[in-house]
């Protein structure tokens, strides 16, 4: 992708674990590699198509001068991130904190933190078999459009289909939905679980009667499997009342260990697996 790059912005700021560096500041030095689309402005050679570095030198002055943090660790962190929730055009920022005046007694050329942050691209499945179950599923993606740091991108259409997993109960209502989202795949589960808990889910039995199931079925094309979260979601090629709304959404996205698109897998499981849609 293009970038826009700043180096070594001067800042003078409070930044540090001392208090004498908290009162009598120093010098910071920020440099910034933005990922960002700069074709569209560079053929019409108009500003308001890209991302201003202009401002993206005055927003970080402010931001390194307003804000004091004892670590450039999380000087880092907090300025990244309030550049991509500013400027809707950056995709990915890599941002580099330089203090060559630390409080540090033997001679050095500088210390810095360099961090890389961005939008990432999830996919999330939802159901509910309890109460109303329709509210329930367009309450879990209103609860994401308001949060800033995740933009919701496409909803499939809600389908009704069959329990899965043997658990009698009532019929489902299951959809997906595709997100950009600044949260790391640990804390996207936690997000997810908290807006559960506020549509009065109760985990009792797995695959039991819930009012609403939130998971995540892939992240920015991250493997992993650790004891609170594997990604992609382990049963998601077996499972039409998942395969399906994704399709809608997401057709030719590739799951990373199968290698297969999504209309793929739908097709296979059509063919040769369990049938719980009903209907969309
Ligand atoms: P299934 O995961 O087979 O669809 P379920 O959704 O009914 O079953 P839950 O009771 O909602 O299961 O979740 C059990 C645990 O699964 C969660 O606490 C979470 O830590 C873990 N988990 C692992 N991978 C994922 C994932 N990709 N998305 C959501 N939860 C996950
Ligand atoms: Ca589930
Ligand atoms: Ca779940």
């Amino acid at each position: 992708m293009d970038q826009i790059i700043v180096e070594d912005l001067q800042v003078y700021a409070y930044h540090g674990v001392y208090q004498k560096e908290n009162e009598e500041g120093q010098n910071f030095y920020v440099s910034v590699t933005l990922d960002t689309d700069t074709r569209d402005a560079g053929l019409a050679d108009d500003l308001e198509l890209s991302t201003n570095y202009g401002e993206v030198c005055r927003f970080l002055y402010s931001f390194l001068r307003e804000h004091t943090y004892k670590l450039i660790e999380t000087a880092a962190e907090k300025c990244a991130e309030a550049l991509l929730l500013q400027f809707p055009r950056v995709r990915q920022v890599a941002l580099e904190l330089k203090k060559p005046e630390a409080p540090i007694t033997i001679p050095f050329g500088s210390v810095s933190v360099r961090i890389v942050r961005g939008w990432r691209r999830a996919y999330i499945a939802c159901g509910s078999n309890m109460g109303d179950r329709e509210a329930h599923l367009d309450a879990g993606v209103c609860a994401l459009r308001e949060d800033p740091k995740c933009r919701v991108l496409r909803v499939s259409g809600w389908m009704e289909t069959t329990p899965y997993g043997g658990v009698e109960q009532g019929d489902f209502l299951n959809g997906a939905f595709s997100v950009e989202t600044l949260y790391t795949p640990e804390e996207l589960l936690e997000v997810l679980q908290g807006i559960e808990r506020s549509e009065n889910r109760e985990r009792k039995e797995r695959w039991g009667p819930r009012t609403l199931d939130l998971d995540i079925l892939l992240y920015e094309g991250t493997v992993m499997d650790t004891e609170r979260l594997i990604i992609p979601h382990r049963d998601m090629k077996n499972r039409d009342f998942v395969l399906k709304p994704l399709a809608q959404i997401a057709p030719y996205e590739i799951h990373p260990v199968l290698g297969k698109a999504i209309v793929e897998l739908l097709e296979e499981v059509e063919t040769d697996g369990e049938k719980h849609v009903l209907s969309n």
